[in-house]
């Protein structure tokens, strides 16, 4: 629909810009941080504890920006024609990443009484063609955001679906839901309605690596009620054409 291109544009827009922005900054924190490096043992020798501690937070702060600096870059960087993409099984990846994100949402680090739960519903689907470290990275992005939407605790089912020419993973949780506009913005990168306490760059992490597996997304939010992201990949048939001449060049490269 119009609207849907429109934010497609709008999204196309930012990227670009943010990976100007990316590119610009990446270069000055290299500076920071390979100065930083090379003052370290000078300082251990010829400064004072002050100085060190100084240079340490300044170390520290670049590192820090340098890792937010990377997550833009995964939100525009385009698809690269000899991108390896292999098979990956989203039930796999729907279920390594139930247990890695599971000391974010289990027991003891949560307040008494607060209880969230995770269940799968996983249905036989095809392999999609792509990164299984970059999938898992979409999923553990919607789990944590989950996770934040349900400070009263609740349940995030996840579960996996699959059609003639298509597989699917669905993330459902019983949190504070999104306005329309919200709803509308969530996927620009630094959009956070959490303040201080988000970056707003999780969402666009989320969008990049989707948009590099040519897959889609579909997100429905009901303020107070709930939000379900649907991340639809092609498969079957696509996925054998996109990963075959692939093993083909994995195989001469292994001879
Ligand atoms: P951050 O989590 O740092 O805010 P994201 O890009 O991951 O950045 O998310 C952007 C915004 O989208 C969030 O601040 C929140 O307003 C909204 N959002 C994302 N996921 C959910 C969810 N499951 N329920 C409600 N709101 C959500």
């Amino acid at each position: 629909t119009q609207e849907q291109i429109v934010k497609q544009e709008r999204l196309r827009a930012l990227g670009m810009m943010a990976g100007g922005i990316a590119h610009d900054f990446n270069n000055a924190l290299t500076m920071m941080l390979g100065y930083g490096e090379l003052l370290h043992p000078w300082l251990e020798q010829n400064g004072s504890k002050r100085e060190i501690t100084y240079l340490d937070h300044i170390v520290s702060a670049a590192q820090d920006a340098s890792h937010v600096v990377s997550r833009l870059r995964e939100f525009y960087r385009p698809a690269e024609d000899n991108e390896i993409r292999l098979p990956v099984d989203l039930n796999e990846v729907v279920e390594r990443v139930i247990s890695l994100t599971s000391p974010k949402w289990k027991g003891k680090s949560r307040a008494a009484g607060v209880q969230i739960e995770v269940v799968s519903n996983l249905d036989k689907v095809p392999p999609v063609a792509g990164n299984a470290a970059e999938l898992r990275e979409v999923l553990t992005n919607l789990i944590f955001n989950a996770v934040d939407a349900m400070p009263q605790g609740g349940t995030i089912t996840l579960s996996t679906t699959s059609d003639v020419d298509s597989a699917a993973v669905t993330i459902t949780d019983t949190g504070i839901g999104m306005t329309p506009e919200e709803r509308e913005r969530c996927l620009e990168p630094f959009f956070t309605t959490k303040g201080e306490h988000g970056t707003g760059l999780g969402l666009s992490v989320v969008y990049g690596i989707v948009q590099r597996h040519k897959g889609a997304i579909e997100i429905t939010s009901e303020k107070n009620a709930g939000t379900t992201f649907a991340i639809r990949f092609p498969a079957t048939a696509e996925v054998e054409a996109a990963v075959k001449p692939q093993i083909a060049r994995l195989d001469r490269t292994l001879r």
